[in-house]
C-alpha cells in the first residue's frame, strides 16, 4: 500500500516545548475503517499527538496528511471541516438543552448554538438527528434535558454531536473513563458501528477494553512509537513490557 492510500499519514512529526521534544520524528499511518488505539505511559505524548492532528497544537516539523491533503498548517476549524472530529475526556454538551437540540445544533449548517437555535429544523437535519440518535442509543431520550443523562449517555451524546458533522476520522480521548461495565460494553459496540464507515483513533489505558476494540495498537514512549501491531504482538514485545514494568 502506498502512503497516499491511508486516511491519515503522519510523517516525521516533531513538536518541541522549550527544547523538549514531546513528539519526536513520529510516523503514523491509519487505514480507512480502522480502529487504532494509542497506548503508553503518562507523558508518552499521546494527547499531544491528537492535539497536533486536530490542529490544537502546531508542529515544529513534519507533516500530517488527511485523505492525502496537507493539514499541518491549517487552522483548527478547517481541519474539522475537512472531516476530523476530536472528543476530549470531559463531555462538553449543552446541559440545559434537550438531546435533540444538542444534536441539531451540531449539524454543520448551523454553526454555533445561537445561530442554530433560530433555525427551522428541516427534514434533512431531523433525519440526521434520528440516524445519529439511533446510533448512539439515545433515540428514546431525544426530548430529555441533556443534563439529566447518565455519565455514559453524556459521553455518547458528545460522540453523536461529532457524528452530526460526518467526520471521516474520529479521535477519542479515554472514552470509557468513569463508565460502568455495561456502559463500557455499549461503548465498544458503538465504536464498532462507527468504524464501519469511518476511521477512529482512541487513547485508552484500560487494557481489557483495548483488547476488545483495537484493530491495531500503537505504543508510544517518550514522543516516539515503541511498538505497533495487534494487541497480542505489542503485549508480548519485550520493549513494551520493559516500559510498562519500569525495568
Ligand atoms: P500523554 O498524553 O501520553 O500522557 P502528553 O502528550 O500529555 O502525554 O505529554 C507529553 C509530554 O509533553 C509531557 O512531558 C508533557 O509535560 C509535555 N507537554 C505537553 N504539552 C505541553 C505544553 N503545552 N508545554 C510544555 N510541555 C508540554
Amino acid at each position: 500500500m502506498s502512503n497516499t492510500d491511508f486516511v491519515l499519514a503522519v510523517e516525521d512529526l516533531t513538536v518541541s516545548f522549550d527544547g523538549f521534544k514531546a513528539i519526536d520524528s513520529l510516523n503514523l499511518y491509519v487505514d480507512r475503517g480502522e480502529l487504532r488505539v494509542v497506548i503508553g505511559p503518562n507523558g508518552a505524548g499521546k494527547t499531544t499527538l491528537l492535539d497536533l492532528i486536530c490542529g490544537k497544537t502546531k508542529a515544529s516539523a513534519g507533516s500530517i496528511k488527511f485523505k492525502n491533503q496537507e493539514m499541518t498548517r491549517l487552522p483548527e476549524h478547517m481541519i474539522v471541516r475537512a472531516g476530523i472530529g476530536r472528543k476530549f475526556q470531559t463531555p462538553s454538551i449543552y446541559e440545559n438543552l434537550s438531546v435533540f437540540k444538542n444534536l441539531e445544533v451540531s449539524y454543520p449548517r448551523g454553526r454555533g448554538v445561537f445561530g442554530a437555535l433560530g433555525f427551522k429544523c428541516d427534514d434533512a437535519v431531523k433525519a440526521k438527528v434520528d440516524e445519529v440518535a439511533g446510533m448512539i442509543g439515545l433515540a428514546d431520550r431525544l426530548d430529555l434535558e441533556a443534563g439529566l443523562l447518565s455519565h455514559g449517555q453524556k459521553q455518547w451524546l458528545e460522540i453523536g454531536m461529532l457524528l452530526m458533522q460526518d467526520p471521516e476520522l474520529l479521535m477519542l480521548d479515554e472514552p470509557i473513563a468513569g463508565m460502568s461495565a455495561r456502559e463500557r460494553e455499549l461503548t465498544a459496540d458503538l465504536l464498532n458501528r462507527i468504524c464501519q464507515n469511518r476511521s477512529v483513533i482512541v487513547i485508552e489505558h484500560d487494557m481489557d477494553f483495548v483488547a476488545r476494540i483495537a484493530h491495531k495498537v500503537t505504543v508510544m514512549h517518550q514522543g516516539k512509537i515503541l511498538a505497533e501491531g495487534s494487541m497480542d504482538k505489542v503485549q508480548s514485545d519485550p520493549k513494551v513490557i520493559d516500559v510498562y514494568l519500569g525495568h
